[in-house]
């Protein structure tokens, strides 16, 4: 029985077919990999915590739809053979588009996944090429299709937008084909610009050409007002949902609560520590502690992730449970800096809870940044 009393976990699977030109992600090119004695000791260290109960599981990457069938079948029936299926919530499997062949899609429905998230990106051939990525819309449709047809109906995508040569038109076409699709949840992100990607070396040499930030701020603004203008919740800063498909799983990082992170390159907190495992696969294989890195918070810490993650969600900071959780008031932590966002239109508050508004969300990071204490 594990002693821990996180509910989540994640499990990563760092292997890609090819490398998006955009993607900073613990990944490596599946070609040549050990990739059977990757999930054999991925499920060593998974079985390390006896976990015999979570509300979540989470497997992403890289893309975990790249793994052989036979491989996929044995880590999904291995993660769920101890867990009590009547507590888990939710189990999503990231995929792509274009390798989600019949004996992947049969292995997935006939597993406990309940939920899929598809790397979508955009629907623009041309865009996606330029991206580096593989698939084509069309193969969307398809994917989409068949696993409607496999009894998936909770889906959700990735959207990317601020990409490069991205116009207006091109994110307003985007957003319709997301809609015309009706999906119950979209995950939406702005192209960051990352160190040791293809992109930040065409950057580099003068080669790439963004969008500014007033052009990419007219496009959040857009994309905001139409998804929940169509039924979509802004539940967190980049996610919408329809009402019952908030993630559940990324809520518990929201909530600053403790979660289990397995596999190479993986992040977890547990019993107060927050640690990082070996990225490169063959120190992973190698090592007996997978912990390359863990991080004992200071309050101070905890009382700052507190904020910067709750405030992520559009029900924001509870001032209840902020006192309940460290024994102090919120307005006696960050009294004035509250007020003085709430003068600025940052965040407002309802019902006992600090929340940001549309513009905290826009703004996001300044937002953030004030909740740093000395
Ligand atoms: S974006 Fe996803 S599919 Fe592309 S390289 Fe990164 S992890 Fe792999």
């Amino acid at each position: 029985m594990s002693k821990n009393k996180a509910t989540a976990a994640y499990i990563h699977i760092p292997f890609c077919s090819h490398i998006c030109y955009y993607c900073d992600f613990a990944k490596v090119l599946m070609t040549g990999q050990p990739v059977a004695d990757y999930i054999d000791e991925l499920l060593k260290e998974y079985d390390s915590y006896q976990i015999t109960s979570l509300k979540t599981l989470y497997v992403g990457g890289g893309t975990p739809s790249v793994l052989p069938a036979d491989q996929l079948e044995k880590l999904l029936t291995h993660l769920t053979k101890n867990l009590d299926l009547g507590e888990l919530e939710e189990f999503t499997v990231e995929a792509n588009p274009s390798d989600l062949t019949d004996e992947v899609l049969a292995v997935l429905a006939s597993s406990p996944v309940n939920r899929i998230s598809l790397g979508v990106q955009s629907f623009d051939d041309k865009l996606l090429k330029k991206i580096g990525r593989t698939h084509t819309e069309a193969q969307v449709y398809r994917a989409i299709e068949r696993l409607s047809a496999a009894g998936f109906e909770n889906i959700t995508i990735d959207l990317i937008y601020g990409l490069p040569n991205q116009t207006m038109e091109m994110v307003e076409r985007d957003v319709k084909k997301f809609l015309d699709l009706n999906l119950p949840h979209v995950a939406l992100y702005s192209l960051i610009l990352e160190d040791h990607t293809i992109f930040m070396n065409r950057q580099r040499r003068g080669h790439l050409r963004l969008p500014s930030d007033e052009r990419n701020a007219d496009m959040y603004e857009y994309i905001v007002d139409t998804l929940t203008s169509n039924g979509y919740s802004h539940y967190e800063v980049s996610n919408f949902g329809k009402i019952g498909y908030e993630s559940k799983h990324n809520l518990t990082y929201w909530d600053n609560a403790e979660y289990y992170g397995i596999g190479a390159g993986a992040s977890g907190y547990l019993d107060g520590i927050r640690y990082k495992n070996h990225g490169p696969i063959h120190h992973y294989l190698r090592e007996e502690n997978k912990r390359v890195n863990e991080e004992i918070l200071t309050r101070k810490e905890m009382i700052e992730e507190e904020m910067f993650l709750g405030l992520r969600k559009r029900s924001g900071v509870s001032r209840e449970r902020f006192q309940e959780k460290f024994k102090q008031k919120l307005e006696d932590v960050y009294g004035m800096i509250i007020q003085d966002l709430i003068a600025q239109k940052l965040l407002f508050e309802a019902e006992g809870r600090i929340q940001m508004t549309e513009k905290g969300f826009e703004l996001g990071n300044e937002v953030f940044e004030r909740f740093l204490l000395d």
